[in-house]
């Protein structure tokens, strides 16, 4: 389980959502990277009883995710997955979006 995130291919940086062009060099060539846990920061429940949490990436963004399959709070570390189709266990669901500016059909 793992979640793709984007890779600055000149300054190591990255990003989640996918950039147009680095931010913080400028360059537009990235690469994907898959990273497998990141850590709860923050956790909110939604009135419909979904829990959103903000989890800090090591060496990379916050995402905000939803937990899947059971409980978190500050400092788990949880697995992330960029799909529903998993049944393992507490995990973040962090919806993947494969580019930037698509066509709105
Ligand atoms: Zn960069």
């Amino acid at each position: 389980m793992s979640a793709a995130i984007q890779n600055c291919l000149n300054c190591g940086n990255r990003f989640f959502p996918a950039r147009l062009f680095c931010p913080d060099c400028g360059q537009e060539n990235f690469s994907t990277v898959l990273v497998e846990h990141a850590d709860v920061a923050e956790t909110t429940r939604l009135a419909d009883g979904t829990l959103l949490a903000t989890l800090k990436i090591p060496g990379g963004p916050s995402v905000v995710g939803r937990v899947t399959g059971g409980q978190a709070s500050y400092g788990d570390r949880l697995p992330l997955a960029n799909n529903l189709d998993t049944n393992d266990g507490v995990y973040a669901y962090v919806p993947l979006r494969s580019t930037v500016n698509e066509e709105q059909q």
